[in-house]
């Protein structure tokens, strides 16, 4: 792939009459358009021109001048090298890709060309958010995907997309369907999407429109996406034998070949570090489509944030790659009921051995990042520490595999992960060991990581240079006692080495003829003169060759010992693999134990039975506050003949804030949950695979896509309709609000029973139209169910139970006051409801005329400021109470209602 085949952003200043280093500059920077082109002078990454300018208020760093191109000055700012790692991470977080430009020779050689010759410099790494690799780039417990997208060029739009995580290595395809196609992206989020032009013309008028996720794609020409060239490049990639090309599809060969070529182009000479590409079937996994994942708030909550997502909340690995995989597991839960077994009895093995899990989470924990340590290595980038990080992963999976060996009679999926962890390379965790020091540097050209005793010959050069050091003190002794200068001192500096210093009316003590020439003048200070001896300098050769012969041997260490780790890359990447998962069991067997989660069962049938169920996340908020979450039952199974007839449909009423969001959400959660391979909250769960779960929320408006809150809720319902099946479940969560009552509830109606006739999914369908629940006595998988509420003197008390049945109202305007609304309106809006209730609905017009004005039916309001005369309420509700005669249940209730009564005191 060419240079040129990444997006020009502006044209590059004409190049007429600069100096030679300019004239580099843009000859570089022309060949890197769409890049902010770190420049590198000495020790700091030069921006110039526009990239200065964006860099400098991107960085809030100061914008200076240096020189002039065409009589103009020429803005810059630099950024030190040794911090541009966190001037790289800004940039990228903003959006912005970096070309690292470097000195590719020693000054001195360009000097040797002339003196107007510059030094060479080569763009050695393109930055981009798909291609990072470095731990301070990258978020540890989160996946960084780069994808690819290709599509058929005839035809049928069929796509295949490739993503790979080039940090760890990992690299998938999958042949996607054009509607499959907004769910994967949805599922993995990739920092950088890879489409040619064609591919993004094709979308934008297959996709309807502007999608999101097309919007910062990376486009490349339509040669990158060149199925032939992408079955080469597969073959120059990966060792012959380990891969077929033609074992993908055409457009999955297309999509590997742009995705392969991309990261050689960035990489530049550091190279490729990817692992044989994995096929991936769409199919294997849960289909959960990006509106279901925000509403469910699945990994981020609606605000973007982790805490409050179902992850934060049940995500206990203690490994940054068991974080990465556990969010993956989240995001894709599997389809296959044996599959899911498989997983769910490792979890239950862990949990039956109450110190199991602890001893497994203390060798975890000591466990480092080898995946990503080992891409580093691998593409040159890496240090000792990355060295070191090999070695103790090593010795935590030979510690685990010793705990897991102990067990009797593991469960299969158990077993697999002993013996793969019994493979741990034990002479390479020795071999590390015993060469790296206890402290390590970060880089290895610093030296000093190879611990004493491992080399003899780097002890032997390491020991001559402290001998050496000895030496001089002797021979300041020794020069002290013959020149009779008690305060001549040997001292170092970086210009001119070793010296021997004298106070100044000492110096021409030095130059007396009886010192025989051996002092030779070098400096004379204000205060001191400095001299030096053929011994001295004789022995500062010597301790400098010492130092550098160190370096060298440490040097040829480091690259044995680089050799030694990719000797071992296949039996690595397994480990790291096998360690993650590990950590995943453990923590959701913790995370079971702690929450008192159920092994669900898993059954190909239409079942959906939940005893006792919870909200994973609502609950962990209510404990914190110590109160507690009342658990609800869910029954969707379908008849006996379910496959045939179909699931069952919950119609869901009750007062606003009743719990019916709380309820509705929670059983989805639930299917995630088990389908991932986790325990579940709930006091028992049965549950036939659910291939699609949709999760809507009424009326959200999507002003960035141009979309009104009612479009964005039927474009939604839409998409429910035509896409769920008769295994999925669908959820949703008052439809049909954000337009007149009349055509949201014949909406809401007609989905009901399209979803009951057509669909026959299991599902629930919360709603404040009363005049659904008619539907339970006429289609006979749809029952009605409310959430139960007892009024108190006139205050609702919320008791949080799903029991069948309708509701007998929304209570709406009780809710309304207990948030505070003036009481004005709520009196108002009492007497409004009082009267539509009496005559119907059907002619609120006559309603109105017969209630007198607003404006003369109420009191004026009180000024804001004006104290508040309290009722007697809450002294009324004390007196009123016989404690002897409450059950527990009905004292709880009591005291919330107390609670509430006093919050609605203190709006007022
Ligand atoms: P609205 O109709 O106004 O959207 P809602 O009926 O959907 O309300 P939720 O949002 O589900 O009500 O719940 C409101 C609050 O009630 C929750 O934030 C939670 O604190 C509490 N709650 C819900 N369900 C339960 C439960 N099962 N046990 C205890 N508290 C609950």
């Amino acid at each position: 792939m060419s240079q040129s085949a990444y997006k020009a952003d502006r044209p590059a200043p004409s190049p007429a009459a600069m100096t030679p280093m300019m004239a580099q500059y843009f000859e570089i920077k022309g060949i890197n358009p769409g890049f902010l082109l770190f420049y590198r002078m000495g020790d700091f990454y030069e921006l110039f021109f526009e990239d200065a300018e964006i860099a400098s208020r991107a960085l809030g760093i100061t914008l200076t001048r240096r020189g002039k191109h065409q009589d103009e000055d020429i803005p810059m700012c630099g950024v030190p090298v040794h911090a541009a790692q966190d001037y790289l991470r800004k940039l990228i977080a903003l959006g912005h890709r970096v070309a690292v430009c470097e000195q590719t020779e020693d000054p001195a050689e360009a000097r040797k060309r002339g003196s107007k010759s510059v030094v060479r410099r080569e763009v050695v790494r393109l930055v981009t958010p798909g291609t990072l690799t470095e731990d301070d780039l990258l978020p540890a417990r989160a996946s960084n995907f780069l994808a690819a997208l290709a599509m058929l060029r005839h035809g049928e739009a069929d796509f295949a997309l490739a993503w790979a995580d080039i940090s760890t290595g990992e690299l998938f395809v999958a042949d996607l369907p054009a509607e499959a196609l907004a769910d994967e992206l949805a599922r993995l989020e990739p920092a950088e999407l890879l489409v040619s032009a064609n591919t993004l013309e094709r979308l934008g008028e297959t996709q309807g429109g502007a999608q999101p996720w097309l919007s910062g794609a990376t486009i490349l020409d339509a040669a990158a996406f060149d199925s032939e060239a992408g079955a080469e490049r597969l073959r120059a990639t990966f060792a012959p034998g380990a891969l077929d090309p033609t074992a993908f599809s055409r457009v999955a060969r297309s999509a590997l070949g742009a995705l392969v070529g991309y990261v050689a182009e960035t990489q530049k000479q550091a190279g490729i570090a990817l692992r044989t590409p994995q096929s991936q079937r769409t199919d294997a996994h849960m289909s959960i489509d990006a509106a279901t994942r925000a509403s469910l708030e699945l990994l981020t909550t609606n605000r973007g944030e982790a805490r409050g997502a179902l992850l934060h909340g049940i995500d206990m690995t203690v490994t940054a790659p068991g974080a990465r995989l556990f969010a993956a597991r989240l995001a894709a839960p599997l389809v296959s009921a044996a599959a899911i077994e498989k997983r769910l009895e490792i979890v239950a093995r862990v949990c039956a051995d109450t110190t199991l899990a602890a001893r497994l989470r203390t060798h975890l924990k000591a466990a480092p990042d080898i995946s990503r340590a080992l891409t580093r290595i691998e593409l040159e980038r890496g240090g000792p520490r990355d060295l070191a990080a090999i070695g103790k992963g090593i010795d935590a999976a030979i510690a685990l595999s010793g705990v897991l060996s102990s067990l009797d009679s593991p469960p299969e999926g158990l077993a697999a992960l002993a013996e793969g962890l019994g493979q741990a390379p034990t002479d390479l965790a020795g071999l590390l060991g015993s060469a790296l020091s206890a402290e390590l540097p970060l880089l290895s050209r610093d030296g000093g990581f190879v611990a004493e005793g491992f080399d003899p010959e780097l002890d032997t050069q390491r020991a001559l240079g402290r001998e050496t050091r000895t030496v001089v003190a002797g021979l300041q002794a020794d020069l002290c006692t013959r020149t009779t200068i008690k305060s001549l001192r040997i001292k170092h500096n970086n210009v001119l080495g070793f010296f021997i210093e004298v106070p100044a009316a000492h110096g021409p003590r030095l130059l007396e003829p009886d010192m025989e020439g051996e002092f030779i003048h070098r400096q004379t200070m204000a205060n001191a003169m400095r001299f030096t001896t053929g011994e001295l300098a004789d022995l500062e050769g010597r301790i400098a060759r010492a130092h550098q012969t160190a370096l060298e041997i440490e040097a040829a260490i480091f690259a044995r010992l680089r050799e030694a780790v990719l000797a071992n890359t296949a039996r690595l990447r397994a480990l790291a693999d096998a360690m993650a998962e590990l950590d995943v069991h453990a923590a959701l067997a913790t995370l079971a134990s702690e929450q008192g989660y159920a092994r669900p069962t898993i059954t190909e049938a239409l079942d959906f039975a939940i005893e006792g169920g919870r909200h994973p996340v609502v609950e962990q908020t209510l404990v914190r506050q110590a109160r507690s979450f009342v658990a609800n039952d869910c029954d969707l199974s379908g008849p006996l003949d379910s496959q045939e007839t179909g699931g069952r449909l919950w119609l869901v009423t009750g007062p606003n804030m009743g719990g019916k969001s709380t309820f509705l959400r929670q059983n989805a959660l639930i299917a995630i949950m088990a389908q991932m391979g986790s325990f579940v909250p709930a006091r028992a769960a049965r549950i036939g695979v659910v291939d699609r779960v949709f999760s809507r929320v009424g009326a959200s408006d999507d002003i960035a896509q141009g979309r009104s809150t009612f479009m964005v809720e039927m474009v939604e319902t839409a998409a429910i309709l035509n896409r769920a099946t008769s295994r999925s479940l669908v959820i949703l969560d008052e439809i049909g609000r954000g337009t007149a009552t009349f055509d949201g509830l014949s909406i809401a109606w007609a989905c009901v029973e399209t979803l009951h006739e057509t669909t026959r999914c299991r599902g629930l369908f919360a709603t404040h139209y009363h005049e659904l629940t008619a539907l339970g006595g006429m289609l006979d998988r749809v029952s009605n169910h409310t959430m139960k509420v007892r009024e108190w003197e006139g205050e609702v008390v919320f008791l949080h139970e799903v029991v069948a049945g309708v509701a007998d109202r929304s209570y709406g305007i009780q809710v309304a006051r207990l948030a505070g609304l003036p009481a004005p309106v709520i009196d108002r809006a009492r007497a409004v409801l009082d009267l539509l209730e009496a005559r119907g609905q059907a002619d609120p017009q006559s309603v109105l005329a017969d209630l007198p004005l607003f404006a003369r039916a109420s009191a004026p309001p009180p000024a804001r400021s004006a104290p508040q005369p309290r009722d007697n309420r809450l002294r009324d509700m004390v007196s009123g109470v016989r404690p002897d005669d409450m059950t527990p249940r009905e004292a709880l209730e009591w005291i919330y209602g107390l609670k509430k009564a006093a919050d609605a005191d203190d709006h007022r």
